[in-house]
């Protein structure tokens, strides 16, 4: 039997998998035809320990974040890169309704590390509006485009790369491995993201896409701060910003409306008195599901066909941690934890 891999998307889930083959010593390759609407390219990268109206702490929080500090550094050291920052985000309260929500939340102990105070952040950086903001402590900014764009460079340079558009119907599934392009392959691993939704194979998986869209800008402001007043607006290393986000659950288009460019600049002159001068647009299909889970398993049909999806609006914490659960999976039979295991949607 065949012992080498194939990787169907080389996004952050096909990324991340691949990473934790590499450190096993296990031979695999990757197809991808070229991120266009992949979410990773056009994503922030931020870690938000704590979201929505509730001031809630993320899902699996403190696992998830022990998991990305580890794999991330260990990645930004392979590719010799600098991708993770720790950061304080800035949330504005707009209400005393929400600062009482954030002052209830900070009473308990697993909160308290999170607690960056409360202020007008226009007293540090006079560019922004004298409302009050909630420092959230413990958060992360991770240049996932960068990692994933470098990784290509080395899957190419050691020859493990297909840039090409993965076809199931063109796949002869054996009992125990499959054929495709004159290869043979123990197994094959989906993680191709929101085109999952398209695959007749994964038919009853029902998947929930959302389209997001994304601004990189140059302001003339002081760098590096994460701040959500409307929207997200977040530093870069390089004194850049990125800003945009959005869920448009109907929409599959993979270019930037001129209505969202309006949208920022008049948001960002609004808040700001500033405009921006547009360097880069964007934009991804994030690969969601209903349960805002991600989703880990092998197919019910076929042992040699497993899937990595699912990472929704929140792979950079969730990837790490996750493709280490299916890396053991698929290599150790490891058990897969039953909220995340494809199974439940059959
Ligand atoms: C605007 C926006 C902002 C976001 N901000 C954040 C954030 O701040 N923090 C956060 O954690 N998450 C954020 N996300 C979500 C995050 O981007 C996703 O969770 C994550 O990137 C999903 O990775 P993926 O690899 O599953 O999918 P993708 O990145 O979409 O990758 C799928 C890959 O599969 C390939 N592919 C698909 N079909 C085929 C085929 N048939 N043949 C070959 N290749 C194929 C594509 O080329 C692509 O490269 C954001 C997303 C968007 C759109």
């Amino acid at each position: 039997m065949p012992s080498k891999y194939l990787i169907i998307g080389q996004g952050l889930a096909g990324t991340l998998l691949s990473f934790f083959l590499r450190k096993e010593g296990i031979e695999h390759d990757i197809i991808d035809k070229g991120h266009v609407g992949s979410a990773t390219m056009a994503a922030a990268g931020i870690v938000n320990p704590i979201t929505g109206r509730y001031f809630t702490k993320s899902w699996m929080f403190d696992t998830l974040l022990s998991a990305l500090d580890s794999c991330y550094t260990e990645l930004s050291e392979l590719l010799d890169i600098s991708i993770l920052e720790e950061k304080t985000i800035y949330r504005r309260l707009g209400s005393p309704l929400a600062e009482n929500q954030w002052s209830s939340r900070l009473v308990h102990e697993e909160y308290k590390a999170h607690d960056g105070g409360m202020s007008q952040i226009n007293e540090i950086e006079p560019a922004f509006d004298n409302e009050y903001y909630a420092g959230i402590k413990n958060g992360r900014k991770v240049n996932i485009a960068l990692l994933v764009s470098t990784y290509r460079k080395l899957l190419k340079r050691e020859g493990c790369l297909i840039e090409s558009t993965f076809d199931s119907s063109d796949v002869d599934f054996q009992s125990d491995y499959i054929r495709y392009n004159d290869e043979s392959y123990q197994a094959v691993i989906y993680c191709n993201g929101a085109a999952i939704e398209h695959d007749s194979l994964w038919s009853s998986i029902p998947m929930r896409p959302a389209q997001g869209q994304s601004l990189q800008v140059s302001l003339d402001i002081s760098p590096g701060w994460i701040v959500k007043n409307k929207y997200f607006l977040a530093g870069n290393p390089d004194g850049t910003y990125w800003t945009g986000g959005g869920y448009h659950w109907k929409e599959r288009s993979t270019q930037v409306s001129e209505t969202f460019i309006e949208e920022q600049k008049k948001w960002l002159n609004q808040w700001l008195g500033k405009w921006p001068t547009i360097l880069d647009k964007r934009a991804g299909i994030r690969p969601c599901t209903p349960d805002r889970k991600p989703i880990l398993g092998k197919h019910k049909q076929y042992d040699n066909i497993y899937i990595f999806n699912g990472l929704g609006t929140k792979g950079t914490s969730l990837g790490p941690h996750f493709a280490r659960i299916m890396a053991n999976v698929i290599l150790k039979g490891k058990p897969i934890p039953e909220e995340v295991d494809v199974l439940r949607f059959y």
